[in-house]
């Protein structure tokens, strides 16, 4: 890592064998349909709806459980990306839903921070 990089990077490196850090890197190919200096947005790879993207930080946070308040600033940045990403794919007016799986009974399977983009159809509540 290069000396002058950004204290996030210091404070969270790439970790080996993590699949969203190797779409970070451009060694895993994803459908990337936006990206910022702080987050990349790309199509799951197994959608559960007909608009289904992954919001995630170009740095390996693990999970929610990680955060505090020194990630505000990436926090916005996720939140206005799903904004962006949801006007772009023309959910924005019928609505979408944000999600944040967290541990087991969240539903947690990646371990790399990742907030859910779910719209193109009703979602039910309450959620499964
Ligand atoms: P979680 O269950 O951790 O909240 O969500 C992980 C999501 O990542 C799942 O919806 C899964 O389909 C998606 N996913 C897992 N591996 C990959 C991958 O290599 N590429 C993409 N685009 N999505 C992935
Ligand atoms: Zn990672």
């Amino acid at each position: 890592m290069s000396p002058d990089a950004p204290a996030d990077d210091v404070a969270h490196p790439p970790v080996e064998g993590c699949p969203f850090c190797a779409i970070v890197a451009g060694d895993l190919p994803a459908r990337v349909v936006w990206e910022t200096g702080l987050v990349i947005a790309f199509r799951d790879i197994a959608p559960v709806a007909p608009v289904h993207v992954l919001l995630v930080p170009r740095v390996h946070v693990p999970d929610a459980l990680s955060l505090d308040a020194s990630h505000a600033a990436l926090l916005a940045e996720l939140a206005v990306v799903g904004r962006r990403v949801a006007e772009a794919e023309g959910i924005a007016s019928s609505g979408y839903r944000l999600v944040f799986n967290v541990g087991d009974d969240g539903g947690n399977t990646v371990s790399h921070l990742h907030l859910h983009l779910l719209g193109g159809r009703p979602m039910a509540w309450p959620p499964g």
